[in-house]
């Protein structure tokens, strides 16, 4: 048994992809968790030059509106909180 003094570790880049048994899941850069490579969790878009591969978005879906269009969802946020809020303090 041996001590593991990997700090250095932690700061390295976590990998893009990686293998699971369910397959293979992606890295999103915004909420740095790993998703299903799937169009169900991220959108996808195709380059005219190889029309035959699908690519997938950086971003998951849940992210995709806070990392791409932030000010959207803040404006949603806010009600939200407002609303919750509202109502807590009336109760
Ligand atoms: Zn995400």
């Amino acid at each position: 048994m041996t001590n593991v003094p990997q700090q250095n570790a932690t700061v390295q880049k976590l990998p893009k992809y990686i293998e699971t048994d369910l397959g293979t899941e992606k890295l999103c850069i915004h909420c740095n968790e790993y998703w299903p490579l799937d169009s169900e969790f991220y959108f996808t878009y195709r380059n005219k030059k190889r029309p035959e591969k699908i690519y997938y978005e950086a971003a998951c879906k849940c992210c995709y509106d806070l990392r791409y269009r932030p000010n959207r969802n803040k404006n949603k946020g806010i009600n939200a909180v407002k609303s919750y809020h509202e109502r807590s303090t009336a109760a």
